[in-house]
């Protein structure tokens, strides 16, 4: 399919997505495939990224499925090198894959709950991070997208396991900006405010779905966000504004 820059600003260029087996990663890996990117679409449920393969393929796009745990650290580094052999870079990183944990006191978190929210959402995006990173030098304009909370700046009783993730990930991100001021890419950090998705569902239960923004519509915003060439390294940028 030849590309044309209109409908596929993206073209050529190769975007990695964890957490795209539904909701907002989901969402966003979608329109990255839309928008002409070759999307590698990472997650556990391969029933979710089939979907989004076909759903890819349907508007002219092409996506590459790693059925992986996240917490495979391992498994991060083999895929680094098997992007490596296939494209020698990586453009687009959306390190989106998360866990909610349990919403309760800080002293009440049991210690396997306290070890899956930083296994998932903190070391296994350093890891993720630390992998992708010779690839994001490879690249002539990089973006690294991470995605957060509210609950990573602003302390909120109750949701204290999630908020110290997202307060540890928002600083590896400000570091990781820093240490890449002189290089081509730029980080940005999202909040994407409540998203109808089966994270909020779990944190809200009391909620209405249909007075939240769907994932789609907050994808097209990150999709802006990643097209900005305006975007300052470092920034936070929170969808609800
Ligand atoms: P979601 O619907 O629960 O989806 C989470 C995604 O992460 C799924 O695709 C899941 O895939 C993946 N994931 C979880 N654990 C994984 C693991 N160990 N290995 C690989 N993939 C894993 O969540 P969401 O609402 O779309 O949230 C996306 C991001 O936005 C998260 O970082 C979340 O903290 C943040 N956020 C969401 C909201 C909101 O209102 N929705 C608000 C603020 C921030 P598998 O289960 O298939 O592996």
């Amino acid at each position: 399919m030849t590309s044309d820059p209109q409908n596929k600003p993206l073209a050529g260029r190769i975007a990695l997505v964890t957490g795209a087996s539904r909701g907002i990663g989901y969402a966003t890996a979608k329109a990255l495939g839309a928008a002409g990117a070759q999307v590698i679409a990472v997650a556990r449920t391969v029933g979710g990224l089939e979907e989004l393969d076909d759903e890819i393929k349907a508007s002219g796009g092409s996506a590459t499925l790693v059925p992986l745990d996240i917490t495979d650290y391992d498994g991060l580094d083999r895929m680094g090198a098997s992007l490596y052999e296939r494209w020698g870079k990586l453009d687009i990183l959306v390190a989106n894959a998360g866990v909610l944990g349990v919403i309760t006191p800080i002293t009440h978190l049991e210690p396997k709950e306290w070890q899956t929210l930083l296994d998932v959402n903190l070391t296994a995006n350093w890891r993720l991070l630390r992998s992708m990173d010779p690839l994001l030098r490879q690249s002539e304009d990089a973006r690294a997208v991470f995605l957060s909370s509210s609950v990573g700046s602003k302390a909120r009783a109750y949701w204290g396991g999630y908020a110290i993730t997202k307060a540890g990930l928002e600083m590896m991100a400000r570091t990781y900006a820093l240490e890449t001021q002189k290089t081509n890419t730029k980080v940005v950090i999202v909040n994407p405010g409540g998203t109808r998705t089966a994270m909020r569902a779990k944190a809200m239960p009391g909620e209405d779905p249909a007075t939240l923004p769907s994932p789609d519509a907050q994808a097209q915003k990150i999709l802006s966000i990643i097209q900005d060439p305006a975007l300052e390294s470092g920034a936070f940028v929170d969808l609800k504004n």
